[in-house]
Order: structure tokens, then C-alpha cells, then sequence
């Protein structure tokens, strides 16, 4: 065999080799499955080469014909696998029929007819010579046309794709179209010109196919056979290494014995085995290190690479953190080129949080992808995935979701998805670009991450935990702040008030202190400017005609006064008249409304002169003028101008309340002192009054003294002359004039009796009241009394009865006249106010005291009038028709009299028409009291009380 039929068997070798790996590895795969197609062409091809350089001129024209027969089968089958390549669809039912047409045609062509190779033959040197047939450009055109095609759909799946696929694509579509235009020139173009040195070259050069395609399937995963390969080429290296190690032992150990005998040999063979045993292991060991860092490289300690994501999850609480370090940490250990790590917002949406690279754009997670993540919590490998849709039917509905899934993933150049779920729910989703390495993710990362995704899981709730509480520290920190500056607000304002307050305390407590009307108005008027803090202000009220308002006050202060001074008139005597277009004073009187206004002039022009208060205005830089109203008892007295050094905008609810209150305060005092007037007024009436009174009184009282002892001396004459006259001292009286005597001696008794009482009223308010106080038996009292109306009460038919009791009452220590005197009026009374019944007079006692009762049963005493009976002139209602003649004296005079004994007297009734009870106490005698004759002289004694 000649060395290019070697070399040709070798790259054939070569070439099935790796159609076997890809085979044995994953030969479910459509695309590995259309490789290995592509390879058993090839190799066909290859076969066909070898034998027409080998067979004798006989069979070269069918050789020839076969070979380039098998030639057109390698260009379908690549035409097909760059449809499928790297994971697309087979060609359509009209692609296949164009191919299979063109296949057929061009075969038909080779094989029955001379139009494309007419025949071959072995030249004495060199490489066989075709004749070509005079189609042979349509041979070179199918070749053209399928590679054409193929290259053309590969460049823009390249083109379109991105990440490993496309270094992928780049890799096989480099190897095919370095070896396919090569060997379109040694194979096609060169022999059609006639030179036919390189026309086996085309089956080598498929060799750079295989190359670039082993290259890719170790570093790119091609296919996704690159453990198997690279294991088998690795024990390849290792049993070549082992076998020439051997070889040389044998060599060394030979040439150190020496010697070429049988038994030298054995000992040689022993000593190498020994060798090599011994060695077999740390040479494998070595070599498997070697190779581990060539192909391992970036082999990682996850033990390590887990320890450090535990330190990062442990020491960050912030969810940005966290996540950011996390996903530093494990792309850089882990040599991946990015992980992004997303989490929901509210609305269910995941958006990036932080990403391992530097900055973090807004990018939102496809539903497809999160949707089908919520459905299987599981780590995803989109590679693996793509697989798995490989083998799965297109019209189930698992297809199209997966199908989804993947085609999303792929958009958003996602190799791997990790889902964070804690509780069920998804928390977090991390998304994994490719390894930096192209390698593919294997069990141990899904191992290592499924040990980590739990931990991230927690951290995660940890951290949403701490956003929790940071949101309502946030939130507290924010209410406390909100209240604080409301509360400093407040205080401004309660400082305010405060200083308004005062200020009022102060105006109110200046203004209470007179009660001089005009000095409290310019009291008020300077308080505006004192203590208000205001320019000034001016009072004016209503005149006494009603038509005009005159200043009352003005702020007296040296600017005001200054200011004022340019006045021709001094202010009082400017009027104001009272008319709604007269001016905005007038205005703000008749409509009882604030009013505002920048000019003085709007205020008080007319009656002044409008240049004049324009000065005014300009010298005490007033800037607003504020009329208020002055209300008094819902009537409006005046108008208070207030002077204000600010524009209207920068005046505060504040200050209209300060200018109102003044305002009131005014009108209050005003009120105040009107009513303290008027009172003064009826005051001085009132005491006027009671010193006429007095006079009356005291006028009254001697009349009554003067005509009492005037009255008595005669009429005791006559009582005493008609006594003597009816005891018979002038004779038997005529029995028809008896009782007109009678009656007349009754009448003057009550005369004097009246008389009596009037001078004994004189004597109680002169103070001349003397008592002759001694030992008395009451029982010998009531009965002189009882003699003496006894026939007043038969005259009226009443019964009027003593009920003396058998033992005799205690002595009383009294005066005997005064006393009768009591008990006199007491039964007069009775008999007096009964019209009908009975008049019972009882006497009561124990040690201490003696209790006197007259009981009638007359007209009674209403309830509230009883204790009013006492008092001087008093009568009670209705009596006056009754009894015409009564004083309402005597109960008077017996209370006086009564009280003058240490006793009391009081009446008793059920009420009108029911009968009275009048009683008094009087206490009983003792050995120590003495007699009053005894103690004093016996001038003040008199025997005037006695009738
Ligand atoms: P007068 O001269 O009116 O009797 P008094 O001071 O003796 O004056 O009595 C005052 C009033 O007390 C009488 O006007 C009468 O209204 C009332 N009064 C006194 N005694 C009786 C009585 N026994 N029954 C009813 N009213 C009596």
C-alpha cells in the first residue's frame, strides 16, 4: 500500500473515530445523528479513493465512476445536517425532492452514460488520468450548488445565533469550508484542467473537518460528546505512554543486563514488569494531574466556593447585598460569565436585582420562563432541556411549553436557571450565562447549587424580614418626624397665642383699671402701638347726633404725634360722616365688615386733606390700613383704624384676631363703663330715697310718740269717769243709755289699748323699753286677762276657757304688766280672727321652762305668712276685711317683750280657715335671778304699760 493510501486509511480512521464517539455518546440527537451521516459518506468516499488508486487498469473506469458516485453523497448528507445544525429543522418535503431529484440525475449520469466521466486509466507515473465527459461542469455545479447552499445557511445561522452555539457554528462551518474548497480545487477544478497530482488530497483534508470539529467538541461542547473524547483521547495518550515507557524499560533494562539470550530476555521481561507495575500507578496518577489541569483547569473546590457563599450569606442582610455578593462570589468562583439574580416586585413580575457584572440594567424575566419555573422548582439547564425536546413529540403540549421555555431562555442567553423557593413560592430566580470555559454545567453544579439554593432561600426571607423592618423604621421615623414638625408648628402657634393672649391680658388688665372712657381709648389706642407691636391705630365713635364718627383716640406715641402734627385741624375735630361712599371708615362702621386698604387716604380722606395723609402715611411707613369694626352689644359704636407696617398678604389670621379682640375690648369697656354709670346714677337715687325715708320714718315715729301721750291722759280720764259711771258712783244709769255706756267704756278701753301699744312701738324703737322683771304666778295673770275679754268673746258667742291645770304652773321671773301685755294681745287675737268655735288657753311647765298656748278655732294663718306676723305693721292677707281695726302692731310689741324675757313666741296653723296656736316660752324662776328693783334705781320703773 502506498503512503497516500496510508495516510487517506488513517484520516478515514479518524473520521470514524469520531462518528463513533458522537454515536456512543448521544446518538439520540438529531444533529449528532446527521453528523454521523455526514461521517459514513465520507468515509465511503475515502474507501472509494483508496481502491481506485489500487485496482489495475481493468476495473479503474468502475472505480472511478463508484468513487465519484460516493462522492455525491456526502453533499446531501451535509446539505441536510447544516438544515439540522445546531438544532434546527430537517429540509422541507420540496427540498428533499429537489436533492433527491439532482441526486438521482447526476448518478445516473456517472454511472450509465459517459456525459460526465467517460473513463480512467493508470498512467506509468504519477496519478490516474480521467477523461471527463462533456457534462462534467454539471457535476462540478452540484457540488457547487449543495456546498453553496450549505455554507450559505450556516453563515447566517452563525450570524444569527450567539454565545457557544455560535463559536460552534463558527468551528464547523471553518473545518467544512477550509476542507471543501481545498478539495473542491484538488478534487473538482484541478482534474478538470487536466492535473491529477492532488486528486486524493480532498479525502485528507477531511481531517481539518475532524480537527476543528474534536476542537469544538472539547472546547465548545459540540454535540455534547466532550467527556467521552476527551477521556478516550486522554487514555489513548496514557496506554501510548505506558506501551512506549514498556518499550523503553525493555530496551534500558536489555541493554543494562546484557546479553541476548532466553534467559536474559525473561529476566529483562520480569524486570520491566516490575518496572512498570510498580510505576503504572504514580504514572497514571501523574498523567491523570496533568491532564486534569489541561482539561480540568478550572476544576472548583465547592466545599470551598460554598464556605465563602455561606460567610457572604451570613454577614449581608440587605437584599441588594446579598444577592450581588452571592452572585459575584459564585461567577467568579464558579468562572461563569454572568449570573443575574431577579425577584418579584408586587405585581408578580421578576425583575434583576443585582447581577455579577458592574452594572445592573432594569431587565424583566419572560412569563415563559418564570411561568414555567413556577411549574417545575427545579434547577433547569437549558442545554440539557434542548435535549430533552429533541426527543419529544411536536404536538404535545409539553413540547410547545418547553419549546417556550427554551427559545425564551435562549433570547435572554440563559444556560441555567436556579429557582429560589421558599415555603413553595418562588423567592428568587437565579439566572446562569455559560461557564467562561464553554463548558457545559454538569451534576456537580446542580449538586453544589441545589446544597446552596436553600440557604440563599432563607437568606433571602431573612432579608425581606429586615426590609420589613426597615420599611417601618422607615415609616416610624417618618411619623416621628411628621409629628414632631407639626408639634413645633403647634408650639409656633400656641407661642403666638400666647403672645396674643398677653397682649390682651396685658391691654385688658390696663384698661379695667380706670373708668374714664376717653382714658381707656387712648389707653388702647397706645397699646396698639406698645404692646401690640403695630404702628398705631385711631379710635372713633359715633357722635351724639348719630351722623358723624370723631376720632376718640390716636396712638400717642413722638412719630405719631410727629406724623400727625401736619394736620391743619387737630384730629377730634374732623368728623367723619356717616355715609357709605363718604369714606372706607364710614364704610366699615355702616357695614360692620373688616376692611382692607394700602392707603390712609381710602380711610380718612375726606374729611382730611388727601396730601396731608399721604405724609401722614409716608412718615410712619405704614403699608396696610385694617378697619375694624367696634361692636357693643350687637351695635356698632365706632371703627378702629389699625397701622400696620406690612402688606396685606404677610398680615396673619393671627393679627385680625389680635385687631378683633381689641376691638371687643373696646366694646366692653364701653358697655361696661355705661352700665357703671347708669348704676352710679340709680345709686345716688337710691340713697336719696333712704334718707327721706329715714326722715319719714323718724318723723312718723315722734308723731306717734307725741299723739300717744297727748291721746292718753284724756282717754284714761274718760275710762276712768265711765268706769265710775257704770259702777253706779253717779247713780243708777238709765237702763236705755246702759249699754251705749257700756259700749263706750268698751271702746275707749280698746283706745287706750291701742294708745298703749302705739306708745309701747315708740318706746321699743327709742330704746327705752325698761322691764320690772319679779316672781309672778301666770295662773292669776290669764285670769285678770281672761275677766277682762270675757265679754267680748261672749258678745262674739265664742267660748273662751282657761283649762287651768289642778297644780299651779311655776313662778316666772317677769315683768307682770309687760307680760299681760303679751298674753292680752295673744287672746285679743283669738277672739279677734274667730268668727266661730272656741278660744282654749292652756299653760304648760316643767323645771326649766313655762309654755303659754292660746288655741282658736278661727281663720287660720297661711303657712308661709306666720313668721311675717311678727314684724312691725305686718297683717295678714284678708284680715283687713275681717277686722278693719287692727294696727299690726301687737305681735310686734309681744315679740319684743318676749325676747326681753329670754323666752320665745311663734305661731302655728294648718293653714287658712283651720285655727292658729300662738305660744311663747318663757323660763321659769330661779332662786339666783333677782329683781330688777333691787339692782337699780326705781326711776326707770313705770306703771305707763299698765292700762
Ligand atoms: P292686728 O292689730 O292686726 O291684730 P297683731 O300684730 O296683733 O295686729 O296681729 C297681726 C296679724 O296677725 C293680724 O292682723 C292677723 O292677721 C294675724 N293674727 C293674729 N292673731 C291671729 C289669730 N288668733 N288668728 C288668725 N290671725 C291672727
Amino acid at each position: 500500500m502506498d503512503i497516500i493510501n496510508l495516510v487517506i486509511a488513517i484520516v478515514l480512521l479518524s473520521n470514524a473515530l469520531l462518528g463513533f464517539f458522537i454515536y456512543k455518546n448521544n446518538s439520540r440527537a438529531l444533529v449528532n445523528r446527521s453528523y454521523i451521516f455526514v461521517i459514513i459518506t465520507i468515509l465511503f468516499w475515502g474507501v472509494g479513493m483508496i481502491f481506485y488508486r489500487m485496482v489495475d487498469q481493468e476495473y479503474v473506469t468502475l472505480w472511478c465512476k463508484l468513487l465519484y458516485t460516493f462522492a455525491t453523497f456526502t453533499t446531501p448528507t451535509f446539505l441536510i445536517f447544516s438544515f439540522i445544525f445546531p438544532k434546527g429543522k430537517l429540509p422541507s418535503k420540496k427540498e428533499i425532492f429537489i436533492m433527491v431529484i439532482f441526486f438521482i440525475v447526476i448518478n445516473y449520469l456517472i454511472l450509465f452514460s459517459d456525459a460526465i466521466i467517460s473513463s480512467a486509466e493508470i498512467p506509468k507515473q504519477g496519478e490516474n488520468i480521467i477523461h471527463f465527459g462533456n457534462i462534467y461542469y454539471l457535476y462540478v455545479l452540484y457540488f457547487f450548488s449543495h456546498f453553496f447552499y450549505a455554507f450559505a445557511k450556516l453563515f447566517f445561522k452563525m450570524r444569527k445565533s450567539n454565545g457557544v452555539q455560535k463559536v460552534q457554528i463558527k468551528y464547523v462551518f471553518l473545518g467544512y469550508f477550509i476542507a471543501t474548497n481545498l478539495a473542491f480545487a484538488t478534487n473538482l477544478t484541478l482534474p478538470w484542467a487536466g492535473i491529477f497530482v492532488y486528486n486524493w488530497a480532498g479525502q485528507v483534508l477531511t481531517i481539518i473537518m475532524v480537527g476543528f470539529t474534536t476542537y469544538a467538541i472539547i472546547k465548545y461542547r459540540l454535540m455534547n460528546i466532550r467527556l467521552i473524547i476527551t477521556r478516550s483521547i486522554l487514555y489513548a495518550v496514557l496506554v501510548g505512554a505506558v506501551a512506549a515507557f514498556f518499550a523503553l524499560s525493555v530496551i534500558v533494562v536489555g541493554e543494562l543486563i546484557g546479553g541476548n539470550t532466553r534467559s536474559s530476555k525473561i529476566i529483562t521481561y520480569i524486570a520491566t514488569s516490575f518496572i512498570v507495575v510498580i510505576f503504572l500507578e504514580p504514572v497514571k496518577r501523574t498523567w491523570a494531574k496533568l491532564t486534569d489541569n489541561i482539561f480540568y483547569k478550572d476544576k472548583v473546590d465547592y466545599q470551598e466556593v460554598l464556605r465563602q457563599v455561606g460567610n457572604v450569606v451570613a454577614r449581608e442582610i440587605d437584599l441588594y447585598k446579598l444577592l450581588k455578593g452571592t452572585s459575584q462570589l459564585l461567577a467568579e468562583k464558579l468562572k461563569i460569565k454572568q449570573i443575574s439574580s431577579f425577584v418579584p416586585n408586587t405585581q408578580g413580575e421578576f425583575h434583576l436585582l443585582a447581577s455579577s457584572v458592574k452594572k445592573e440594567l432594569d431587565i424583566v424575566l419572560v412569563n415563559d420562563v418564570v411561568n414555567y419555573l413556577q411549574t417545575n422548582k427545579r434547577i433547569l439547564i437549558v442545554e440539557e432541556l434542548i435535549r430533552d425536546l429533541g426527543g419529544l413529540d411536536e404536538k404535545f403540549e409539553k413540547y410547545k411549553i418547553l419549546d417556550n421555555f427554551v427559545s425564551s431562555a435562549e433570547k435572554q442567553r440563559i444556560e441555567m436557571v436556579v429557582p429560589i423557593v421558599e415555603s413553595d413560592n418562588l423567592t428568587a430566580i437565579l439566572i446562569f450565562d455559560a461557564k467562561q470555559s464553554g463548558d457545559l454545567y454538569a451534576q456537580d453544579d446542580i449538586n453544589f447549587l441545589e446544597l446552596l439554593s436553600p440557604q440563599i432561600a432563607t437568606a433571602i426571607e431573612k432579608s425581606k424580614l429586615y426590609e420589613e423592618v426597615e420599611e417601618l423604621n422607615k415609616e416610624l421615623q417618618k411619623k416621628v418626624e411628621d409629628r414632631t414638625k407639626s408639634l413645633k408648628e403647634a408650639n409656633i402657634a400656641l407661642e403666638d397665642r400666647n403672645k396674643f393672649l398677653t397682649t390682651i391680658q396685658v391691654v385688658t388688665n390696663n384698661i379695667t383699671r380706670t373708668l374714664n372712657l376717653k382714658k381707656v381709648n387712648q389707653m388702647i389706642a397706645d397699646s396698639i402701638a406698645s404692646e401690640v407691636g403695630y404702628i398705631g391705630g385711631m379710635l372713633s365713635f359715633v357722635d351724639s347726633s348719630g351722623k358723624y364718627l370723631k376720632v376718640g383716640a390716636i396712638t400717642n406715641n413722638e412719630q405719631s404725634r410727629k406724623a400727625f402734627h401736619i394736620l391743619s385741624k387737630e384730629p377730634r375735630d374732623y368728623a367723619t360722616k356717616i355715609e357709605i361712599d363718604y369714606n372706607l371708615g364710614a364704610q366699615t362702621f355702616l357695614t360692620g365688615k373688616i376692611n382692607f386698604s394700602d392707603k390712609l387716604s381710602d380711610f380718612l380722606c375726606p374729611p382730611v386733606d388727601k396730601k396731608e395723609i399721604e405724609e401722614i402715611q409716608q412718615i410712619l411707613g405704614i403699608k396696610t390700613i385694617v378697619g375694624i369694626p367696634v361692636f357693643s352689644e350687637a351695635k356698632i359704636i365706632g371703627v378702629i383704624h389699625f397701622y400696620l407696617a406690612v402688606k396685606r398678604e404677610k398680615i396673619s389670621s393671627l393679627d385680625i384676631e389680635i385687631m378683633t379682640a381689641l376691638a371687643n375690648q373696646v366694646g366692653i369697656v364701653f358697655r361696661n363703663l355705661k352700665l357703671y354709670n347708669t348704676l352710679q346714677g340709680a345709686n345716688a337715687e337710691l340713697q336719696d330715697a333712704n334718707t327721706k325715708l329715714r326722715e319719714l320714718d323718724k318723723a312718723k315715729s315722734e308723731f306717734l310718740s307725741i299723739a300717744s301721750h297727748q291721746l292718753r291722759t284724756p282717754i284714761s280720764a274718760i275710762k276712768g269717769y265711765l268706769s265710775m259711771i257704770i259702777d253706779g258712783d253717779f247713780g243708777k244709769i238709765p237702763k236705755s243709755i246702759d249699754e251705749v255706756i257700756r259700749n263706750i267704756f268698751e271702746s275707749s278701753a280698746r283706745l287706750a289699748r291701742l294708745i298703749n301699744i302705739f306708745l309701747n312701738v315708740s318706746r321699743i324703737e327709742s330704746g327705752r323699753l325698761k322691764l320690772d322683771k319679779r316672781p309672778i304666778q301666770i295662773n292669776d295673770l290669764i285670769k285678770g286677762v281672761i275677766v277682762e275679754l270675757i265679754n267680748q268673746a261672749k258678745q262674739k258667742g265664742l267660748k273662751l276657757e282657761y283649762k287651768k291645770k289642778k297644780q299651779d304652773p311655776p313662778l316666772i321671773f317677769a315683768d307682770a304688766d309687760k307680760l299681760r301685755e303679751v298674753v292680752l294681745n295673744l287672746i285679743d287675737n283669738a277672739i279677734k280672727y274667730t268668727p266661730e268655735g272656741s278660744i282654749i288657753v292652756t299653760v304648760d311647765s316643767d323645771d326649766k321652762e313655762l309654755n303659754f298656748r292660746v288655741k282658736d278655732t278661727g281663720i287660720g294663718i297661711k303657712k308661709e305668712e306666720a313668721k311675717s306676723l311678727f314684724r312691725k305693721f305686718v297683717r295678714g292677707s284678708g284680715v283687713a276685711q275681717i277686722h278693719t281695726g287692727g294696727s299690726g302692731l301687737g305681735l310686734f310689741i309681744a315679740q319684743k317683750i318676749i325676747k326681753e324675757h329670754d323666752g320665745m313666741v311663734w305661731a302655728e296653723s294648718e293653714g287658712s280657715g283651720k285655727g292658729s296656736l300662738f305660744q311663747f316660752t318663757i323660763p321659769v324662776y330661779k332662786k339666783h335671778d333677782v329683781p330688777a328693783y333691787k339692782e337699780e334705781a326705781k326711776e326707770g320703773m313705770s306703771s305707763d304699760l299698765s292700762s
